[in-house]
């Protein structure tokens, strides 16, 4: 187990930890100074071999006393990506994650998507006999609606590969950014990365634990807020989000999950001058 939010226990499932593209190429617009600050302030996160960012590729488990939910479901299996890391995998390391939480797929009652990008949804479905179908065959995949309506149109193969299947079994609800889900999840709007992206939120009693998805990458973009990364659909706005989730999180001390964060992925953020201070725990 991760750790314990008051009744709720939280799970790794880490899919994948390895190098991705170089700092720069990610953060295009912040130029040189970025591997510096890289190198100060997440220095785990640099692999010396490749001088590339470490991108851990990994989803969380909830177990609440009510229900079990996957808070997005990584790469999958068989998949096309342009990635060659993430392109027709054949892994048992994130099916091993779930065996290890004491979960199987039949047993998860949510899957909760933060945004519709690649390395989110591609456990969302499996290939049987040639065809795609849900992978959690008792679970409502919830989607925000902003994201269907952006990559629906003009679907590339990520979304019939991974979403369009789950919405012909009948599994998808479309939520809005102010979904509630069970008496201990909540959504938090973070528009910017794509249109509709959600992080999402953990309360029990008085503990609260925050799951970032894609508002932040890395650790050092809490020192700089104001980066963008390369794959933002709209890097202004996600800087907006951005700086009010970071906030938030100094503000209610909230424990930070970093969904593409250096493990061990965990921590908190602090207010310091115009920017924010991060703490592993
Ligand atoms: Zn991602």
């Amino acid at each position: 187990m991760l750790c314990r939010i008051g009744d709720v226990e939280i799970w790794r499932i880490l899919e994948l930890n390895g190098p991705y593209l170089s700092p720069e190429e990610l953060f295009p617009a912040d130029g040189v100074e970025v591997r510096e600050a890289i190198k100060t302030h997440a220095p785990h996160q640099l692999c010396s071999a490749s001088g590339k960012l470490i991108l851990p590729i990994q989803g969380f488990l909830l177990k609440t006393p009510s229900h079990i939910i996957l808070v997005d479901s990584c790469v999958g299996n068989d998949k096309t990506s342009t990635h060659a890391d993430w392109n027709m995998r054949s892994d048992s390391r994130f099916m091993a994650a779930l065996t290890a939480a004491g979960v199987t797929p039949r047993d998860i009652d949510y899957v909760m998507c933060t945004h519709l990008h690649t390395d989110h949804i591609g456990w969302n479905t499996k290939l049987e006999d040639g065809r795609w179908v849900p992978t959690f065959p008792n679970a409502k995949y919830l989607i925000p609606a902003a994201d269907e309506e952006h990559f629906s149109k003009d679907a590339g193969i990520a979304y019939k590969q991974s979403v369009l299947p789950v919405i012909e079994a009948g599994q998808v609800e479309l939520v809005t950014s102010d979904h509630t889900l069970g008496d201990y999840v909540r959504l938090i709007s973070t528009p910017g990365h794509t249109p509709g992206h959600v992080s999402v939120l953990v309360k029990s009693g008085t503990a609260e634990a925050m799951i970032t998805g894609d508002a932040l990458h890395t650790t050092a973009q809490c020192w700089y807020p104001d980066w963008r990364f390369k794959y933002d659909t709209d890097g202004d706005l996600a800087a907006v989000s951005r700086r009010r989730l970071l906030e938030d999180a100094s503000e209610a001390n909230w424990k930070v999950l970093g969904t593409h964060f250096a493990l061990p992925s965990i921590g908190r953020v602090t207010a310091k001058g115009d920017s924010f201070r991060w703490d592993d725990d």
